[in-house]
């Protein structure tokens, strides 16, 4: 199954941090999208995070898909940078954890028109699920009470995109003892952050993609 990384926008504020969604072709179950990147319209948020956005559909045009190809979103979380386009994608459903979505309702009242427009069709999971086959979604909380990574099937090994289970391919190999001082929002419950990335490392990934890094861990 291939793997397509989509360049949704930069983040300037700190470092240059790139903001990836992907998008995994399914045989059967057509264009699986992982998270959305950055919405449009709060001005406020756009000039704190220096974001350099870019619209969902120029991202996918660029490897010949458009929306409608989509048939189903996974929002890895609901932080804005990763479901801030949802709504270009109302026709497909959202799979997200239960506790994610009541989470992001109450802390995240600003961007909330992003993902729980009218009409949004939500597929609550609780913990680890199968989206299609050979896809599933591996709870990994920690960053937030409900973020869920993203696992793929392949003849070597299973592709896992982590979302932001870990920000970067260092802090991924480093884990507990990486140097997250430029990343303060890695963990929001660190105990549990530590124990999801030990569960990604024990399922011996055979490629790790990233939201926030442009390196991939292994090879593809
Ligand atoms: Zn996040």
């Amino acid at each position: 199954m291939e793997i397509v990384r989509l360049h949704l926008a930069r983040l300037d504020a700190f470092h240059d941090i790139p903001v990836h969604g992907f998008v995994i072709k399914h045989p059967r179950a057509g264009a699986i999208l992982v998270d959305t990147g950055v919405g449009w319209g709060d001005e406020r948020l756009i000039k704190d995070w220096k974001v350099v956005n870019r619209h969902a559909a120029d991202a996918m045009a660029e490897h010949d898909l458009s929306p409608a190809d989509v048939k189903i979103v996974i929002n890895s979380h609901l932080h804005f940078d990763h479901c801030g386009q949802n709504a270009v994608f109302k026709h497909a459903p959202f799979y997200i954890q239960r506790s994610e979505l009541e989470r992001a309702r109450r802390e995240e009242p600003t961007n909330g028109q992003w993902f729980d427009f009218a009409g949004a069709r939500f597929e609550l999971l609780d913990g680890d699920g199968e989206i299609a086959e050979g896809v599933r979604v591996v709870a990994t909380p920690g960053h937030t009470v409900g973020h869920q990574s993203v696992y793929v099937d392949g003849p070597d090994g299973v592709a896992v995109m982590i979302g932001d289970a870990a920000y970067t391919a260092d802090i991924y190999r480093d884990g507990d003892k990486a140097d997250l001082s430029p990343w303060p929002g890695q963990h929001a419950d660190r105990d549990a952050w530590t124990r999801s990335l030990e569960k990604v490392h024990a399922s011996h990934p055979h490629v790790v993609h990233f939201c926030h890094d442009t390196r991939v861990l292994g090879h593809s």
